[in-house]
C-alpha cells in the first residue's frame, strides 16, 4: 500500500496520459506507438529503452493481432516487465550476504542523493529482520557527514565507527571491519564520499576502500550499493555509467520516487546498464525503504 502511495506521482502522469493516448487512439496505428514512445521518454524510461521497448511490443501486438489499443494495454504492463528482466527469469533482487561471519555492504553515490538517508533505513531494515549491524562512517569528506550518519545510527539503534572530518576513508572502514568483528556483528554499512568532480579521485578512493575491505574480510564486499536519485532523471542514469566504470556496482537504491514522476529511470537504469535496483526510497521516514519489486512497479504504473 505504502508502495501505491509513493508511486503516486509517477502513476497519475503515467497512466493518465497511457489512458489518454488509449481513449483518443482506440485503433493501433503508427501514430500511437509514437506518442507512447513520447509518453515514455517524458517519464524517463530512456531513449534506447523506449526504442527495444516499442519494437518488442509492436512485435506482439502484431503476433496477437490486436487492433483494438484498449487492448494493447496489457501488453504494455506485461512487456514494460519483460525488458527490465531481459533474458532473465522474473524475481525480486535481494541482498546476497553471507550467512555466515560477517557481510560487508559498501554504499556509493554522490551528495545529496540521498545516501546517508537510505543507509539509515537500511540499517533499520536489516536490524528489524534481526541481524547486528554496525555503521562506518566513510565519509569523512562532506562537511556534517559524520553527525548525520551517526543521528541515523541512533534512530535505528545500531554503532556508528568514526575518525575525525578529513581523516583516511580506508582507515575509517579499517576501523569499523575491526569493530564489526570483535562485536560479532553480522553486517557492517560503509558509507563513501560522494564527490564526482574528479573521476580519478573517486576511482583511486574507492579502490582503496575496496582493498581494504577484501583484505580483511574474505569474499567481500558482498554488496556496493549506488544510491541515485530519481528525481534527477537521466543524470541518474549517467551516474550509473560513472560509478559502474569507478567499480563493480551490484545493485541500486533508487531514492525520492515518492517525488517524482520520472520513475520510469528504473527500466533505463536494469536496461541499459544491467544492474538490479534492490531497493527503492518512498520518504524521507525510517520505514521509507522498500525492496524493489519490478511487478507491483509496472502494475502499480496503471493501478
Ligand atoms: P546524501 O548527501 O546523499 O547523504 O543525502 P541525504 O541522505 O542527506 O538526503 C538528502 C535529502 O533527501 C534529505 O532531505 C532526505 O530527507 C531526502 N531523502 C532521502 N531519501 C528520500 C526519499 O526516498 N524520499 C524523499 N522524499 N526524500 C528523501
Amino acid at each position: 500500500k505504502k508502495y501505491k502511495k509513493g508511486m503516486e506521482k509517477t502513476r497519475q502522469t503515467f497512466s493518465g496520459r497511457i489512458n489518454d493516448l488509449i481513449a483518443r487512439y482506440r485503433k493501433v496505428d503508427e501514430d500511437f506507438f509514437e506518442e507512447l514512445e513520447e509518453v515514455l521518454i517524458t517519464a524517463d524510461v530512456g531513449v534506447m529503452t523506449v526504442m527495444d521497448f516499442v519494437d518488442e511490443l509492436k512485435m506482439e501486438v502484431k503476433r496477437r493481432n490486436i487492433k483494438e489499443t484498449e487492448e494493447v494495454k496489457a501488453v504494455i504492463s506485461e512487456k514494460l516487465v519483460d525488458i527490465y528482466y531481459g533474458d532473465e527469469e522474473d524475481h525480486i533482487e535481494q541482498l546476497h550476504l553471507s550467512t555466515e561471519g560477517l557481510s560487508v555492504i559498501l554504499v556509493v553515490g554522490v551528495n545529496g542523493v540521498g545516501k546517508t538517508t537510505s543507509i539509515g533505513k537500511l540499517a533499520h531494515r536489516l536490524k528489524q529482520e534481526g541481524k547486528h549491524v554496525v555503521l562506518a562512517a566513510g565519509d569523512t569528506f562532506r562537511a556534517g557527514a559524520i553527525e548525520q550518519l551517526e543521528e541515523w545510527g541512533k534512530r535505528a539503534d545500531v554503532e556508528v565507527i568514526k575518525q575525525r572530518e578529513g581523516s583516511d576513508p580506508a582507515a575509517v572502514i579499517y576501523d569499523g571491519i575491526q569493530a564489526a568483528k570483535s562485536r560479532h556483528a553480522d553486517v557492517l554499512i560503509c558509507d563513501t564520499a560522494g564527490r564526482l568532480q574528479n573521476k580519478v579521485n573517486l576511482m583511486n578512493e574507492l579502490a582503496k576502500v575496496k582493498r581494504v575491505i577484501e583484505r580483511e574480510v574474505p569474499g567481500a564486499p558482498h554488496e556496493v550499493l549506488l544510491v541515485l536519485d530519481a528525481t534527477t532523471g537521466q543524470n541518474a542514469l549517467s551516474q550509473a555509467k560513472t560509478f559502474s566504470e569507478a567499480t563493480d556496482v551490484t545493485g541500486i537504491i533508487l531514492t525520492k520516487l515518492d517525488g517524482t514522476a520520472k520513475g520510469g529511470i528504473v527500466l533505463a537504469i536494469r536496461n541499459e546498464l544491467n544492474i538490479p535496483v534492490k531497493y527503492v526510497g518512498l520518504g524521507e521516514q525510517m520505514e521509507d525503504l522498500q525492496v524493489f519489486d519490478p511487478h507491483a512497479f509496472v502494475f502499480g504504473l496503471f493501478a
